[in-house]
């Protein structure tokens, strides 16, 4: 970063936005990349260091996603960078498929050791989170020598053919792409916050957890033939909603009862982000096999997943990919594992207390904020259109967004119409309160407009 920008831990712009330098490269980026992408705003990223973005005209940001709640350590974190131009210097890549080499095996059996549950784990490794699911997908079938899924409406798994048979959060992911997995079910998922008409959390988290044995084992699908049951602890990209406790705990036991595997998705949640390794940590919940990427390795590419050894039972052939577990990305993942362990992961809890504390009174305060919800730092700010009705308001969620970024602050949209905030694990207390500010001014503007 350049003298200027690295005097503060906050923004600090010298052009109007978007400057002329992030002018041109998104005109160039419209002619040239896959339209297929989503851009809110226009930020053309040229540094990052801990929770700051210079982009390309010298402005810096306050990085409120992490790109995509990815860059764990915050952007080139001076560890993780030596660790990478370490490993870049030795040895970049060699198949861990075919070959061996020893940071693989000492990255696995730290995985498997920070893995919720005592029995002995092994770790599969692939290159995105889309790769870890398709794997738990395949180890799930292979292993039960059964064939279907429950996944839940809200869900989000990834975009490739299998994991998209899974997701389940905005129709537009899956339009136009044909014909997905057979024998995927979906079941509701309970959002305390859009309980049926009449039904208190509590109820509806038993209803939907009933859902599953009353309606789809007794009318749809014997559980004799389920392999799997998929869940995001906390759903992401579906709106930054946390599972209620007692709902994991229902999963498990049915799975339990019925011989399935429970498979969690910690791909966004994990990692640290809520201040436990795994959100599934929270409830106690024991998954048969966990996914894990985004920041595993604090932006370099990398996933896993990780199951008992009894469950990962797959013969040699059965499944690998030619990148998957690379060598420097693996180094990143040590000296990101590390940080975590040290102080981030504590930090994390520290911070989503302190956001948490100053935001969880917002419905209170504006009346297009229907709700606050979250762990650590994975909370979401859901904005509506109106409280009584909870009309979503995906034009205005849009609208704050926009205007957060021009005063300095990146955030991302999750769902139809909430703001997600997951900044690195890095963030400080004079960072939390100026996203605060900025997010309050932002939602206060837009209100005023209406
Ligand atoms: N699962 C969850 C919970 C996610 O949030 C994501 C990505 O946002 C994925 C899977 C897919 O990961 P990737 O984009 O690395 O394929």
């Amino acid at each position: 970063m350049t003298q200027t920008s690295t005097a503060s831990k906050l923004p600090h712009f010298i052009t109007a936005l978007p400057g002329p330098q992030a002018k041109r490269i998104v005109e160039l980026d419209h002619q040239y990349t896959s339209p297929s992408y989503t851009r809110s705003y226009p930020l053309v990223a040229k540094r990052g260091r801990g929770a700051l973005i210079e982009d390309v005209d010298g402005n810096t940001f306050l990085d409120f996603s992490a790109g995509i709640a990815v860059v764990a350590t915050g952007h080139c974190h001076p560890e993780v960078v030596a660790a990478i131009q370490q490993q870049a210097a030795e040895l970049i890549h060699m198949s861990g498929t075919d070959f061996y080499y020893p940071n693989m095996v000492e990255l696995a059996e730290k995985l498997a050791a920070i893995a919720p549950g005592k029995s002995p784990k092994r770790v599969y490794f692939g290159n995105s989170g889309t790769e870890a699911v398709e794997a738990a997908i395949k180890l799930a079938r292979y292993h039960t020598r059964r064939t279907k899924i429950i996944a839940f409406y809200g869900a989000f798994h990834g975009r490739t053919m299998g994991s998209l048979s899974l997701t389940a959060s905005k129709t537009r992911q899956r339009k136009g792409f044909g014909a997905l997995l057979s024998d995927i079910f979906h079941a509701p998922y309970p959002n305390p916050y859009r309980c049926p008409h009449g039904q208190s959390p509590q109820t509806y988290c038993t209803e939907c957890a009933g859902f599953i044995e009353q309606e789809l084992f007794h009318k749809i699908v014997d559980p004799e033939e389920v392999a799997a049951i998929i869940v995001e602890p906390i759903q992401g990209e579906g709106g930054y909603v946390p599972a209620p406790r007692e709902f994991l705990i229902q999963l498990q036991n049915i799975c339990r009862r019925h011989g399935i595997l429970l498979i969690t998705d910690e791909i966004q949640s994990g990692m640290g982000r809520t201040g436990k390794w795994w959100a599934g940590d929270h409830s106690g919940i024991e998954p048969d096999i966990l996914c894990i990427a985004k920041g595993i390795a604090s932006g370099l590419p990398l996933s896993a997943i990780v199951a008992p050894a009894s469950v990962m039972d797959w013969p040699p052939g059965a499944h690998a990919t030619t990148f998957g577990g690379n060598p420097v990305c693996i180094a990143a993942a040590l000296a990101t594992i590390r940080l975590i362990e040290a102080e981030y992961m504590e930090n994390a809890r520290r911070m989503g207390d302190h956001l948490f504390g100053r935001l969880r009174g917002w419905p209170g305060e504006f009346r297009i904020v229907g709700d606050v919800r979250g762990k650590g730092l994975m909370i979401g700010v859901e904005i509506v259109r109106d409280q009584k009705t909870k009309e979503r308001a995906p034009d205005l969620r849009d609208r704050i967004i926009y205007r957060a970024f021009t005063q300095g602050l990146l955030t991302l949209g999750a769902g139809e119409n909430t703001i997600r905030l997951c900044p690195p694990l890095v963030i400080d207390e004079q960072q939390a309160d100026f996203a605060v500010r900025v997010l309050g001014e932002s939602i206060r503007e837009v209100e005023k407009s209406l």
